[in-house]
């Protein structure tokens, strides 16, 4: 009967601790360190079954766990899942300003990647140092004073020489400086010189003993800092945690992967990062971490795919062509191959996730339509789901125009349509082919006789739980989501990962011939005087009002003074206004009146962002533009221009930031969508551009950087893709660790 006292489980954990010191080779414990925790301590043993047969990887974790399941005074639990409290030097305040950067472990906190890297190698002789400009000098202190200025104002000012000159260091209420300085030393100094009093100064610098190589004397990484939680004081606690558990981190890749990536070691890449000897150095450490990464989420979006069987849904192409025959126009060579890659899908047994990218006015609805009529022709039904009233009305009426000769029933459900118990009961025996609505679609009471396929118009706007249930509303149904906001490929590949993705990247009417023009809130007398002249000229558009506050009411009540301003100024045009607020009939008929050109200039918040289309609309005033984000301006702009005839868009903004100007430049500057998507990633993050509540997958991708590593993620979904039948356990449980929540999210 084996003894599970206290002397075996110490010396247990000494044989586990040589384990992991001499390279998990099992060569710590005679007979193997499986036989031997048998031996000495059943509860610690069941955690090293198989030891022997096991990768190095896997008898990490393996020993990792067995320490725990000792649970002795010595054995610690891996940096994964121990608390940064446990550190020496963080307390329950630092833990809970720690928390709020999201680190909670001290495997966080050794991967918390610093934003930049700052270069304070390499020391300037005091005599070549520059007013303004950050500079690393090494010198010794030559005098110490300290003064006590007005009430409760100090000041320690310190006199720093090298052979070329002096430099006063001065720090106001920080009287603990005192003692880290002592005449003589020698210390190296980082800080903002500055002339003052005829001499050279530099207010608060960092400074540490000559050599130490922490805040100066080195490439030094800067970490994004809290209130509360300085950079410099991140640097020390990350480097510590470097200097004593950088070795117990857990290497989550399988070691095969590494080496087919040729990626350097776990350990390596992190060390490298905390401490760069160079920029290259960092960068290649800082990819290999973004790899790890982006292979554990898409092994996590693998791991948890759903079921992919379906049913052929693709009847005869007769009322397809039937339709395309009735065009006064032909398809573009996009819209063929890509009608054809859904004809593919919709044919195969298998169910279609396809996401359909193109610009606005690239003709994706018209490619919509033909693959809904395969579908219908196969005697299934049709949903598409729009993220408005106006656009599913939209939709609905030019559906039922383009539908007009041929035996499919068009159908229109929204949270005001009139006859909803109709349009319900039509859904339900089968009557209504096609369904066009909102998120009323999805409501409980809504059944389909047999649906087949699902189409998802503008899908980011929606959330994942209303895309889930309507799919729910049938059997194995396809699935085909629109976006003419065009999708980074960078965040296309992780968001959607299991999706292909077909895009339509020509224009049915030619290049846009819109010419964007920026004018400053000083000249928007300028933008209205050009505005009067295209009214004289007898054209059609819109001034477009911004979200002023997160209410819609706010909002309208800016729109209307426009609208009020508007109608004044040409009282022989017919002025509209369109917004939120308005009753869903009066929208309509706003709508239908400017589309008829009985309204000539119609003022309306962003309700028109999406999907409007008045093929007569040729100019576009946009009221405070700064307040915008860049992908939105665009969608705006997509609604003039639509016939390819030239258009103008003016734009009537400030730029109060730096990041304002590059925004409405490159607004200005650039037509092409998916160059604007890219360019708004770059200013504003991931995080605007999906909307607040879809980028919580975001901070879990921290070494990602979306703007540039689209390679990577394509790597990485090769590789998760190798290697989704035979994961390691080690694997697994970094992927359900750091991933699970996201996942849980994206899958609902
Ligand atoms: P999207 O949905 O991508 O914004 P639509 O399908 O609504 O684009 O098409 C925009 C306009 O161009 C519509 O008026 C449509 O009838 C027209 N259109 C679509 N395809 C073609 C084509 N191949 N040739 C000419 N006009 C087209
Ligand atoms: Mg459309």
């Amino acid at each position: 009967m084996p003894q599970e006292n206290s002397d075996s489980l110490a010396l247990l954990e000494r044989v586990l601790r040589l384990e992991s010191s001499t390279g998990y080779a099992d060569l710590a414990a005679e007979g193997g360190l499986e036989a031997f925790a048998a031996r000495h301590a059943p509860n610690a043993s069941a955690a090293l079954s198989g030891y022997a047969m096991a990768s190095p990887n896997e008898r990490k974790a393996m020993v990792v766990r067995a320490r725990r399941a000792l649970g002795g005074a010595d054995a610690s639990p891996p940096v994964g899942s121990r608390a940064v409290s446990r550190l020496p030097g963080v307390g329950p305040k630092r833990a809970a300003l720690l928390e709020r950067l999201g680190i909670r472990t001290v495997d966080d906190l050794l991967r918390y990647l610093p934003r930049r890297l700052e270069d304070r190698g390499r020391f300037l002789p005091i005599g070549q140092i520059v007013a303004g400009q950050d500079a690393a000098v090494r010198g010794t202190v030559l005098a110490i004073s300290q003064q006590h200025l007005r009430r409760q104002m100090s000041m320690i000012k310190a006199v720093l020489g090298d052979t070329t000159g002096f430099l006063s260091l001065v720090w106001f209420n920080q009287p603990w400086v005192a003692n880290q300085l002592r005449r003589g030393d020698s210390i190296d100094v980082f800080g903002r010189p500055e002339r003052k009093f005829r001499e050279w100064q530099m207010s608060s610098p960092l400074f540490e003993p000559s050599g130490t190589c922490m805040d100066v004397g080195r490439v030094v990484p800067v970490y994004p800092a809290t209130e509360g939680l300085s950079d410099r004081v991140l640097r020390g606690m990350i480097s510590r945690a470097v200097d004593e558990h950088l070795e117990d981190v857990i290497d989550p890749l399988p070691p095969e992967v590494r080496a087919e990536e040729r990626l350097p070691s776990e350990i390596e890449a992190l060390r490298a990062v905390h401490r760069p000897t160079s920029r290259e150095d960092f960068e290649r450490a800082r990819r290999s971490l973004a790899f790890e990464e982006l292979l554990l989420l898409q092994l996590g979006l693998l791991l948890t795919t759903r079921d992919r069987a379906g049913t052929p849904h693709a009847g005869s192409t007769q009322l397809a062509n039937s339709l395309l025959a009735s065009l006064p126009f032909t398809l573009t060579d996009a819209q063929r191959r890509v009608l054809r890659e859904i004809r593919a899908d919709l044919a195969a047994p298998t169910r279609m996730m396809r996401l359909l990218q193109g610009d606005v006015g690239s003709g994706k609805t018209l490619v919509a339509t033909a693959a809904a009529l395969h579908v219908v022709d196969a005697g299934f039904q049709v949903a598409l789901m729009a993220p408005t009233e106006i656009l599913a009305e939209q939709h609905a009426a030019s559906l039922a125009r383009l539908l007009g000769g041929l035996p499919v029933c068009v159908g229109l459900l929204t949270g005001s349509s009139a006859e909803r118990e109709e349009t319900r009961r039509g859904i339900e025996q089968g009557d209504i082919h096609l369904a066009v609505g909102t998120h009323a679609l999805i409501e409980e009471a809504v059944a389909f006789r047999r649906l087949g396929l699902v189409v998802i118009d503008e899908q980011h706007r929606f959330g994942v739980v209303q895309r889930s249930a309507i799919e729910e509303k049938g059997e194995q149904v396809d699935l085909l989501v629109m976006s003419a906001t065009p999708i980074p490929r960078t965040i296309a590949l992780t968001l959607y990962g299991e999706f292909d993705v077909s895009i339509l990247d020509e224009f049915p009417t030619g290049a846009k011939r819109t010419t964007t023009h920026w004018l400053p809130e000083a000249r928007r007398e300028d933008a209205l005087q050009r505005i009067a002249e295209f009214l004289a000229a007898g054209r059609r558009g819109y001034v477009v009002v911004p979200l002023v506050e997160e209410s819609e009411k706010v909002d309208a009540r800016a729109a209307v003074q426009v609208h009020e301003e508007l109608r004044a100024r040409f009282p022989r045009v017919s002025v509209g206004l369109l917004h939120g607020r308005l009753p869903a009939p009066e929208k309509a008929g706003t709508m239908e009146r400017f589309r008829t050109g009985d309204i000539q200039l119609l003022v309306a918040t962003t309700v028109v962002e999406v999907g409007v289309d008045v093929l007569e609309a040729d100019f576009m005033l946009i009221e405070h533009a700064d307040r915008f984000g860049l992908s939105q301006l665009h969608q705006l702009r997509g609604r003039i221009g639509r016939a390819g005839q030239p258009a103008d868009c003016l734009a009537v903004a400030d730029a109060r930031t730096e990041e304002a100007q590059r925004r409405l430049s490159a607004f200005r500057d650039t037509s092409d969508g998916f160059a604007i998507a890219e360019e708004d990633l770059r200013i504003r993050g991931p995080g605007d551009l999906l909307g607040t509540d879809q980028h919580g997958f975001l901070t879990q991708l921290r070494a990602v950087d979306l703007a540039t590593d689209l390679d990577l993620m394509q790597r990485a979904q090769v590789a998760a893709r190798r290697l989704r039948d035979h994961v390691p356990e080690v694997t697994l449980h970094e992927v359900d660790r750091r991933f699970a929540e996201v996942i849980r999210w994206l899958r609902v």
